[in-house]
C-alpha cells in the first residue's frame, strides 16, 4: 500500500489547495502539493484530461521514448497525482469566490473551501469554423506543428492563419513537408514584422492571400480542402495531407474575470512565479502562457505552482 501524504481536511475545514483543471500543469501541481503533504483537492471538470485527450501520439514528451498516446499521457499523470493523496472530482467548476478567506469554489452544488488555489483551466484552441475540420482532427487537421510536423515528412500541408503562431508553424513545418502553403484571409499578415520576414524570405513557403478554406476533404484522412477567394469570389481546391490551424487560441478564465488581473491578451496576468493578482491565487500552463503552449511546459508551471503553494502555506503556518 501507497503511503497516503496528504490526507483530506476534517469536515468543514479547508483544502490546503483547490487544482481547478485537469491538465499536465493540474495534475503536477497535484503531485508536488500532495507529495509535500498539503491536503489537494482537483476540481478537474465533465471532460477531464485538457487537450492532450483530443491528441494520438505525443513524440515531444521526455521520457516515452516510442511516444505515447494523449489519453494515456493523462491517465498516467492523474494516476500518479492521486497516488499520494490527492482527490480528484469530475465535475466543473460553477463559481469562485476570492473576495474571502477561505476561498470558495462551487462545482456541483458542493462548495469546497481553499487555503489557496491553482488556476490551470488552460486554453482552448480556436479551430475554423468549416465543414469537414472537426470530424479531421488528428488525421490531417492539427493546431501543432512542433508536435506533428515530423508526421509530415516529404508531404504537402498548409497553415491557416497570418499572425506570428501561423509563421511559426509554417517554420517548422518546412523542416519536414515539401510544399508549405500559407492561407489567409486578407492580404496582408498581423505578424510582426520580423516573423514575416524569415517566412517569407525562406522562399519555401507560398502564400495563398485573400482565402478561406470552405471545407476539408477526406474520410480516414485529409485529402484536400476547398478554397474561397473572398476577393473575386473564385473557388479552387488544393491537395493536402495536414492541414495547421493557427487562428488563435481561448484561455479558459470566463470563471475568474473581473475577480484576478488579466494581461492585455486576456491570459491570467502573473505577478511573480506563479503568483496573481489575489494573494494565495496561483496560475499554472496554458491559461497564462500565451507563447510556449506545451504540455511539457505546463507540467513545468504545475512544479512552480506547487512549490508556491508549499512555500506560502508553510509562512501562514508560522
Ligand atoms: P493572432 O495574432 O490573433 O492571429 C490570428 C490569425 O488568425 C490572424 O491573422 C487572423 O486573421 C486569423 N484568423 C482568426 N480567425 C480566423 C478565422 N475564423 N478564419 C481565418 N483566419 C482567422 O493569434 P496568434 O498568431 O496565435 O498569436 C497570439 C499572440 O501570441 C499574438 O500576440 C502573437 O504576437 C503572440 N505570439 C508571438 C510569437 C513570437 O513572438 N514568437 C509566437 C506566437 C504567438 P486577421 O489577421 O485577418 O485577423
Amino acid at each position: 500500500m501507497e503511503e497516503i501524504f496528504a490526507p483530506k481536511p476534517k469536515a468543514g475545514e479547508p483544502w490546503d489547495v483547490v487544482i481547478v483543471g485537469s491538465g499536465p500543469a493540474a495534475f503536477t501541481a497535484a503531485i508536488y502539493t500532495t507529495r509535500g503533504a498539503a491536503s489537494t483537492l482537483i476540481v478537474g471538470g465533465e471532460k477531464w484530461g485538457g487537450q492532450l485527450m483530443l491528441t494520438t501520439v505525443v513524440d515531444n514528451y521526455p521520457g516515452f521514448p516510442d511516444g505515447i498516446q494523449g489519453p494515456d499521457l493523462m491517465v498516467a499523470m492523474r494516476k500518479q497525482a492521486e497516488r499520494f493523496g490527492g482527490q480528484f472530482v469530475q465535475s466543473s467548476v460553477e463559481s469562485v469566490d476570492l473576495s474571502k478567506k477561505p476561498f470558495e469554489v462551487s462545482s456541483a452544488g458542493t462548495k469546497y473551501l481553499a487555503k489557496t488555489i491553482i488556476i490551470a483551466t488552460g486554453a482552448a484552441t480556436l479551430w475554423l469554423d468549416a465543414l469537414g475540420i472537426s470530424k479531421l482532427i488528428g488525421r490531417g487537421v492539427s493546431s501543432c506543428a512542433p508536435c506533428d510536423a515530423p508526421f509530415f515528412k516529404g508531404k504537402r500541408v498548409a497553415v491557416v492563419g497570418g499572425g506570428d503562431s501561423a509563421m511559426e508553424e509554417a517554420l517548422v513545418l518546412t523542416k519536414y513537408a515539401t510544399e508549405v502553403t500559407i492561407i489567409h484571409r486578407r492580404d496582408e499578415f498581423r505578424a510582426s514584422q520580423a516573423m514575416q520576414q524569415k517566412v517569407l524570405g525562406s522562399g519555401k513557403v507560398k502564400v495563398l492571400w485573400n482565402t478561406e478554406v470552405t471545407e476539408a476533404v477526406g474520410e480516414a484522412k485529409l485529402e484536400r480542402v476547398l478554397l474561397k477567394n473572398n476577393k473575386d469570389g473564385t473557388t479552387s481546391e488544393l491537395a493536402l495531407d495536414g492541414l495547421f490551424i493557427a487562428i488563435g487560441h481561448k484561455p479558459e478564465t470566463d470563471l475568474f474575470v473581473g475577480k484576478i488581473g488579466v494581461d492585455e491578451r486576456g491570459y491570467i496576468k502573473v505577478t511573480e512565479n506563479s503568483k496573481t493578482s489575489v494573494p494565495g491565487v496561483f496560475v499554472a500552463g496554458d491559461v497564462h502562457d500565451w507563447h510556449y503552449k506545451q504540455a511539457v511546459t505546463a507540467a513545468g508551471f504545475g512544479c512552480m505552482a506547487g512549490m508556491d503553494v508549499l512555500a506560502l502555506l508553510a509562512e501562514l503556518k508560522g
